[in-house]
């Protein structure tokens, strides 16, 4: 088979993407999809909700946060508020479904090469050509134990279905950010004792960018379990290891301090991301984050582009769907511009605040892009 463009991954970065390239009528546009539109969202906890909020303010030019298109709104779709995992792979799918998209789902691709002109992807379905490809396979299916000796006697947040269904009564979370905060409040609405070890605290910062510093809906509901006493907060245990004695763990910090635990400790360590796949091509800057050039193509790769919450410039993460789904058009205009197709249809992502091509503003200490 052979596309003009290969979009991998069905998912709100996928979706947006080929959205935008459907508006420039671009041809013979194909997402590529391992197992469904929206996975990532079905296999979150099934108590954790979105943390940005869904109010649909789209006539206003005001589109919602979580939305992939200017003209649609998860809020309104669901007529709820923060949405769940679930509720959100439901609105992807009524998105993809209105907007005539082209998914192929039940492909897997287990990689890429360069050949010739064209780009040729090994699918777990047979080889697949296109003249470009984009990455939009994600983080959340690709977790990161942190690099932390003796992980393996931790489980890593995003493998637990129900916080109920984790063992023991007293549980240690390392990690305090967004996913560390959510684990210790499941938990601790489960009846458990929660002790979360963190580097820095998070949880206190007056960072200005939720990349960095918990959401006010997070901080919101920590202080209401803060307040049932089953949450104790360390906001300065650099863990250094994890070893298991007899039948507990103990959890050791750079300081000399350790923690026992008879339940497994649960790692909010974050995501390698899915360029960790395809790490031969692209080059990656000191924390680990792809380099790409202005236009979000690869800077090893020519005519292969990533988008999605792996998206990072001048050392800031685009890492929530109001954040990435600014660079969808970028990408658009380049492949566009190489294919010789008008862009003028972006017009309408500028004036409703989706296209954002000048990163000068990522050079500000209180960035808000
Ligand atoms: C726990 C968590 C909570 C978050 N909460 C929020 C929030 O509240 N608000 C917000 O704006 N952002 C949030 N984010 C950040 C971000 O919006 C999500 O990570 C979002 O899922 C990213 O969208 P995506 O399309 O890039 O990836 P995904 O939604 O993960 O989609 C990627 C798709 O690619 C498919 N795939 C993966 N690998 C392959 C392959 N090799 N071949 C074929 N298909 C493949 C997957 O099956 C999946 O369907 C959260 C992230 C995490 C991890």
């Amino acid at each position: 088979m052979h596309a003009n463009v290969v979009i991998v991954g069905a998912g709100p970065a996928g979706l947006g993407m080929a959205r935008v390239l459907r508006d420039l009528a671009i041809p013979d546009v194909r997402i590529v999809e391992r197992e469904r539109i929206g996975s990532s969202f079905r296999a979150w906890p099934k108590s954790m909700r979105f943390i940005s909020p869904s109010f649909p303010g789209n006539a206003f030019g005001l589109t919602d946060l979580n939305a992939i298109s200017f003209d649609s709104s998860p809020g309104f779709s669901a007529k709820r508020e923060h949405l769940s995992g679930a509720e959100y792979a439901s609105y992807l799918e009524q998105a993809a479904a209105a907007f005539g998209l082209s998914v192929i789902t039940g492909v897997d691709v287990e990689g890429l090469d360069p050949d010739g002109d064209e780009i040729a992807l090994h699918t777990s379905g047979g080889e697949i050509r296109a003249d470009f490809v984009i990455w939009a396979a994600g983080q959340f299916q690709y977790p990161s134990d942190g690099s932390i000796p003796g992980a393996e006697h931790g489980v890593h947040s995003s493998r637990i279905k129900r916080w109920s269904d984790h063992d023991g009564e007293d549980v240690i979370v390392i990690g305090g950010y967004e996913s560390g905060i959510d684990a210790a409040i499941g938990l601790a609405d489960a009846g458990k004792s929660v002790t979360v070890l963190s580097r820095t605290p998070a949880w206190d910062s007056n960072d200005t960018d939720p990349s960095v510093a918990l959401s006010p809906h997070t901080r919101h509901r920590l202080d209401q379990a803060l307040r049932r006493k089953s949450i104790k907060l360390l906001g300065d245990a650099d863990v250094l290891g994890l070893e298991r004695i007899d039948g507990s763990v103990r959890v050791l910090t750079s300081d000399g301090r350790s923690w026992a635990s008879s339940s497994q400790p649960i790692l909010a360590t974050g995501f390698a991301g899915s360029t960790s796949l395809i790490e031969e091509w692209f080059a990656f800057d000191n924390d680990g984050c792809p380099l790409l050039t202005p236009q979000d193509e690869s800077t090893e790769f020519p005519g292969l582009f990533l988008i999605g919450p792996e998206v990072k410039h001048r050392g800031h993460l685009f890492c929530y769907i109001y954040k990435f789904r600014q660079r969808f058009a970028v990408v658009a205009r380049t492949i566009a511009g190489r294919l010789g197709v008008d862009t003028s249809p972006l017009e309408i992502y500028r004036a409703n605040n989706m296209f954002l091509d000048d990163l000068s503003c990522c050079e500000a200490d209180n960035c808000l892009c």
